[in-house]
């Protein structure tokens, strides 16, 4: 039987780009991206603290491969900071692919952090943009919240999710990856990568079915 995880006052939901753009029908489509929706409101009606997260991008972003003449979507490429997935244009500022999910309803979320809106630099981790030491702020507020154990959930499980979830751990909060709450891109195995690399981690990927209480 799978150990039970009981909801307790310092943990917080983080809801992970939750967006059009992400979902089937927008422009960075995951597969089967939409189909969180449902279970991602349930949970988040029993944790007494939710924090979403929203690709938030300015036009002609670097990560898009528009910006970058003769490169494809998909196609790595070296920016400032190291090596750059460039991606189809994505969530831009204020249009109706960067906002959330129709059908997701999480009215008592209590922060809203946007990512990514630095122009030369991208950011898959809620804490830590890409170039790993600009900080997002998503630490100290959990941590003047009292907030210590942080539950991930949303899109995508093999790149925003997994950095979040990394950098939450290496800001030494305790994590859980609630995976059936996840869906990923798996850009060349990207999604078994994550999953090695969390296991190697130590960090918990857990069914929904093992999260009681609240
Ligand atoms: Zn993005």
């Amino acid at each position: 039987m799978t150990e039970k995880i009981e909801i307790g006052d310092g943990d917080v939901l983080l809801v992970v780009d939750v967006q059009n753009d992400f979902c089937p029908g927008g422009c960075l489509p995951v597969p089967r991206g939409d189909e969180v929706v449902p279970l991602i409101n349930r949970l988040a009606n029993r944790f007494p603290h939710v924090v979403l997260t929203q690709d938030w991008h300015p036009p002609r972003h670097h990560s898009f491969a528009s910006s970058h003449p003769g490169k494809q979507p998909f196609e790595t490429t070296t920016v400032a900071y190291g090596p750059q997935v460039l991606w189809p244009d994505h969530c831009v500022q204020a249009t109706s692919g960067a906002e959330f999910h129709a059908e997701l309803k999480i009215p008592h979320a209590e922060l809203v952090l946007r990512k990514g809106f630095r122009r030369e630099i991208d950011s898959y981790s809620a804490f830590y943009e890409n170039d790993r030491k600009t900080p997002t702020g998503l630490a100290g507020y959990l941590r003047e919240r009292g907030l210590t154990r942080v539950f991930l959930a949303g899109l995508a499980f093999d790149f925003c999710v997994r950095f979040s979830t990394e950098d939450a751990k290496r800001e030494g909060f305790a994590v859980v990856v609630i995976e059936d709450a996840c869906r990923g891109i798996d850009l060349d195995g990207s999604v078994a990568a994550t999953r090695d690399a969390l296991a190697g981690l130590g960090i918990a990927c857990v069914d929904s079915g093992s999260i009681v209480g609240a």
